[in-house]
């Protein structure tokens, strides 16, 4: 249930719609909201309280309506937010009407190969490093990632080039480690229904993209980004990176590009697209990028390396340097295409 409160509501008639809410056991959220002042009932109301509390509330002085939120997501929903949300990452914003580049490696592996990509970034336009220092590598003999090492060089990484980083948490022991070096959090397609992880990032003020795993539907997605809305951490930014292929002999994943406009309409957290990972060819990276801008993505996320032959992780999907940012300038005049900009 969302109350909207009228324009012109007081911070008082605030306070006393959400104390009325409380008095019911029910948990009440204060949004603030682009458009108007909207308090949102978190809890699952009793059937039989439902016409009530929306009678009351409704006769409350400052609120203009009460509506219903039918889908199982509540804050993620666009019933309970119309406007866009923009995430806003030391000033580098996600959701409006540029689309942000992210690019780095797939893991930190030295300070030569993530500099020479934090260049590449920087000199391109982008505005966010990726890269992983924990990696969940499906063989347990794979290169797992230089860790607290690789932290450090991503955080010196960010700061000489000015960019904002984000890397992987794979274990919530690793969070405040991780938190303290990098700027935006990245939850793996592997554990997207890793709830205690998404709780304990929903604790946190630390912005955070959420990938979505190769088997999720779309409301099952949303569901894991309503954890850590629901724990009170609203920097939400979807990633998709494809589903789970029907044809593994040419690329990795599917790309589910259909997913971007789809989710865009139920939710107003901001929707990136990684064509890396999904793709697992970096032939096919630069053609999909430029459909999922064209799709209404507001960001990329993708795999970029100076040497991909020579990648301890993940080179087959990375694009060389110069190849990104020939990509760069083409993705400009896709975004500019369909109205927006490429930050
Ligand atoms: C990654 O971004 O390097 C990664 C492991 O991606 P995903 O979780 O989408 O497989
Ligand atoms: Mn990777």
């Amino acid at each position: 249930m969302i109350v909207a409160m009228k324009n012109d509501a007081t911070t008082v008639e605030v306070e006393l719609v959400v104390e009325r809410i409380s008095s019911y056991g029910l948990n009440a959220l204060d949004l603030p909201g682009g458009e108007r002042h909207a308090i949102g009932v978190a809890s699952a109301i009793p059937p039989d309280l439902r016409e009530t509390l929306a009678e009351v509330l409704t006769s409350m002085p400052g609120v203009d309506h009460v509506t219903h939120v039918s889908r199982k997501y509540k804050l993620t929903s666009r019933e309970f937010h119309a406007a866009d949300t923009v995430v806003d990452v030391k000033g580098v914003k996600l959701g409006g009407n540029e689309v942000v580049m992210a690019a780095g490696p797939c893991a930190i592996e030295s300070r030569d190969q993530l500099y020479a990509a934090a260049k590449a970034v920087k000199e391109s336009g982008g505005k966010i490093l990726r890269g992983g220092a924990f990696k969940p590598r499906t063989s347990p003999y794979a290169f797992q990632g230089l860790g607290l090492e690789g932290l450090k060089l991503l955080r010196d990484a960010g700061q000489e080039f000015g960019l904002v980083t984000v890397t992987e948490v794979v274990d919530q022991h690793d969070l405040s480690v991780i938190i303290e070096h990098a700027d935006i959090l990245q939850i793996g397609a592997r554990n997207m229904q890793n709830y205690p992880l998404l709780t304990a990032i929903g604790k946190t003020k630390t912005p955070v993209v959420l990938k979505r795993g190769p088997s999720a539907m779309i409301d099952e997605w949303l569901l894991a980004a309503e954890y850590i809305l629901a724990h009170g951490n609203s920097d939400v930014i979807l990633c998709e990176r494809g589903v789970h292929p029907l044809d593994r002999d040419h690329t990795r994943y599917t790309l589910d590009l259909s997913s971007v406009p789809v989710v865009k309409s139920l939710s107003h957290l901001p929707v990136i697209v990684d064509p890396s990972h999904a793709c697992g060819n970096w032939k096919y990276v630069s053609a999909m990028s430029k459909a999922a801008v064209a799709a209404g993505a507001d960001g990329l996320l993708m795999e970029i390396h100076p040497d991909p032959g020579a990648a301890l992780c993940d080179g087959a999907q990375s694009l060389k340097l110069d190849s990104f940012t020939e990509l760069m300038g083409e993705l400009k005049a896709v975004a500019g295409a369909v109205g927006r900009t490429m930050a």
